[in-house]
């Protein structure tokens, strides 16, 4: 199911996907207890692609998302049963769940269902009233590829199932219920920005993450530069375990550095020159870990000035610094990674290219002059297949608004 989403097209006109979509949700079987009285409703989520702040976010730093133009749709009927009834159209599977007696470990079926369940169970224990439906989801955030389909389906979710005119908590706190859903009922170890992302994205904008607080701050996207992101095709082979690894070792390091430093509680807290000044109690792959996420705060900062003037010349060097960190610092690279910054940055009127998500295969985002989209994908489809014998995928991708109801025109 890897490619699940990645070869649809989010081109095709908004009216013509929820058409589609509505057709398929009509077609459905009959089923009793069915609410057919009640109108359709139609919700979407979208993934995001992170422009810099890599690994930061569990590091309670600073991150710089932007929600694209890649989203998961769901059509609904609202139902009187207190249950869901989902279909995935990529994956033409249909799957169930009751709300009662929802818990982590008892109704965890380890399939694509547990974030749906995980984000109804975790908004229950919010105390968040629960809306049964049944529906049918479409998507085009390819899966597994580092643009957060797993937050794309849990934002989507929680529209699906939110009651009609039940107060709704705002986008960050309604991100870290979904968060607290993927953590503990499905049990991924994910920080909260694909969550806030998915949830608070505005159109024309990066939103700079302030991971500690919770809070965000739209920064607005460099006029004139398209976002481009490649994937590289590669599976993140190892990812989970070396993320956990890269948490402990993140959090390792702040213990020590906190044993002498007071009011250290996480790396968020230490600058360069208190990283300095405690080197020699760290071991040396952990101080290179730090070093990574407490330069990388820094370069987030820097990119949103650079943003904001238009400097393309700081995002490069911005984009480059941050590459460069996570392959020889952090060590989440990978060859594959490498080979596709490094066409990217070969071909003339890209801005800016660098690794992005958690690593070990994925994406890369690039910041791209108006025009050099086609040169980028040209470059990419012929020389990245020679140089790794995979093959990759280019998406041109616009910054949308969060997650909510689908809006059309009329
Ligand atoms: P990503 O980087 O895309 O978020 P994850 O491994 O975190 O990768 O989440 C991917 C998982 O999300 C899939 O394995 C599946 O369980 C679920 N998922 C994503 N998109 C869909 C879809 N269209 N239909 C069903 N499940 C999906
Ligand atoms: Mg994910």
């Amino acid at each position: 199911m890897n490619d699940a989403g990645s070869t649809r097209s989010p081109a095709r006109s908004r009216s013509a996907r929820a058409a589609a979509l509505l057709e398929r949700l009509a077609a459905l079987p009959a089923s009793d207890g069915d609410a057919t009285a009640e109108a359709p409703v139609l919700v979407r989520a979208p993934g995001r692609v992170n422009l810099i702040g890599e690994h930061t976010d569990y590091n309670e730093g600073l991150v710089l998302p932007a929600a694209i133009d890649r989203e998961i749709w769901i059509a609904l009927r609202p139902w009187d049963r207190p249950e869901v009834e989902l279909t995935s159209a990529e994956l033409d599977e249909t799957r169930s769940f009751r709300f009662e007696g929802l818990a982590p470990a008892a109704g965890r079926e380890r399939s694509w269902i547990d974030y749906v369940a995980g984000t109804a169970w975790s908004m229950r224990v919010a105390g968040l009233p629960l809306q049964g439906f049944r529906g049918v989801l479409d998507s085009t955030v390819p899966v597994g590829s580092g643009l957060s389909s797993s937050a794309a389906l849990e934002m989507a979710t929680s529209w699906a199932l939110a009651v009609p005119g039940a107060s709704r908590p705002d986008p960050a706190a309604m991100a870290a219920v979904a968060q607290r859903g993927e953590n503990l009922y499905v049990g991924v170890n994910c920080g909260i920005m694909d969550q806030f992302a998915s949830a608070a994205g505005r159109a024309g904008h990066a939103l700079l993450i302030d991971c500690r607080t919770n809070t965000f701050t739209p920064a607005p996207m460099p006029p004139g530069l398209a976002v481009v992101v490649c994937d590289t095709g590669s599976t993140r082979r190892l990812g989970s375990s070396a993320y956990n690894t890269r948490r402990s070792e993140c959090e390792l390091g702040a213990k020590l550095i906190g044993e002498r430093e007071p009011g250290v509680t996480s790396l968020r807290d230490v600058d360069e020159a208190m990283l300095e000044r405690n080197r020699d109690r760290l071991p040396e792959v952990v101080a290179r870990r730090c070093e990574h996420i407490v330069c990388e705060d820094g370069r987030v900062v820097a990119t949103v000035e650079a943003m904001r003037v238009g400097d393309l010349e700081a995002l490069r060097r911005l984009f480059a610094a941050s590459h460069a960190s996570l392959r020889d610092l952090f060590e989440v690279s990978s060859p594959e990674l490498d080979a596709m910054v490094e066409i990217a940055m070969s071909v003339p009127g890209v801005v800016a290219s660098r690794m992005t998500g958690a690593g070990f295969g994925g994406c890369t985002v690039s910041l791209v002059e108006p025009g050099a989209e086609v040169a980028l994908r040209g470059a990419v489809m012929t020389l990245y297949p020679r140089l790794t014998g995979l093959k990759p995928q280019v998406y041109a991708v616009a910054t949308v608004d969060g997650a909510g109801p689908v809006v059309q025109a009329s």
